[in-house]
């Protein structure tokens, strides 16, 4: 199986990357996505990416958090961005996106940010990493109307409407440990009805540790746990999820096909 976002190059990680890519390795787990959160973090990511090749694939993008951490000076991080992806060993553009529970810029703000790399990663053609947090209409409008995109609504806790929206212009949707906590009802019946060939799990490690490991530091080992608990709420056999979303990974991101 693919764990399709962690951020191994996060603190809490420390010097442990390499040990977790090897836990996960030791757990069945063929790939990792790892996250570039800007450009300093993209670049750790790829250095990573490039010491397990074949097994740690990188993105990097400006996240709600770190646009806002740039400040006024927005364009020159998005053309230090520019000039990092035209660099090459990354495999999407992200993560990116809306976040309306912290916003911590203005909305409209967060929206030029988010669709200025919607059109950097359709012209380098690669999938976007999309961050959406209680932002659901505006995403799906955003993504509606910017056709030439495609990639992952990564961390998908929204329910079975939401889901629709994304599905019906052609988006993939990632579930993470989120899915195995209690009070994710709306969040199950909304995995129920993602197509087997459009459906991607994740950890977003070091964070959402999946049951029976909640609490601890998520490492994409626990994938395991996730993909398990989604195929029991599919009513799926394990196997043919695993089959399935690794498939689906590797067509969207590009990765071990070479
Ligand atoms: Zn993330």
């Amino acid at each position: 199986m693919i764990d399709t976002h962690c951020h191994l190059t996060h603190a809490k990680f420390g010097d442990d990357a390499d040990g977790a890519v090897a836990r996960a390795r030791a757990a069945g787990v063929t790939a990792c996505v790892t996250i570039g959160t800007g450009v300093e973090d993209g670049i750790r990511a790829r250095e990573l990416a490039r010491r397990h090749a074949g097994v740690v694939f990188a993105t990097a993008g400006l996240d709600p958090f770190s646009s806002h951490a740039a400040g006024g000076a927005f364009d020159a991080a998005y053309d230090a961005l520019v000039a990092l992806l035209e660099e090459g060993g990354f495999c999407a553009v992200g993560e990116i996106g809306l976040d309306y529970h912290y916003d911590l810029d203005p909305r409209k703000v967060q929206a030029e940010w988010f669709e200025r790399q919607l059109d950097l990663a359709a012209r380098l053609d690669v999938p976007v990493v999309v961050h959406v947090r209680e932002a659901h209409d505006d995403m799906a409008a955003i993504l509606r109307s910017h056709s030439r995109n495609r990639g992952v609504i990564h961390s998908f806790t929204g329910g079975p409407a939401d889901a629709e929206r994304y599905l019906a212009i052609g988006w993939h949707l990632a579930f993470n440990g989120v899915v195995t906590f209690k009070n994710a009802d709306e969040i199950r019946a909304a995995a129920r009805l993602v197509p087997l060939d459009r459906i991607l799990v994740e950890t977003d490690s070091p964070y959402l540790a999946p049951n029976p490991k909640r609490g601890a530091r998520c490492e994409p080992a626990f994938v395991v746990h996730t993909l398990q608990a989604l195929a029991a709420v599919r009513g799926e056999d394990a196997s043919v999820l695993e089959a399935a979303t690794t498939s689906n990974a590797r067509h969207l991101f590009r990765i071990g096909t070479r």
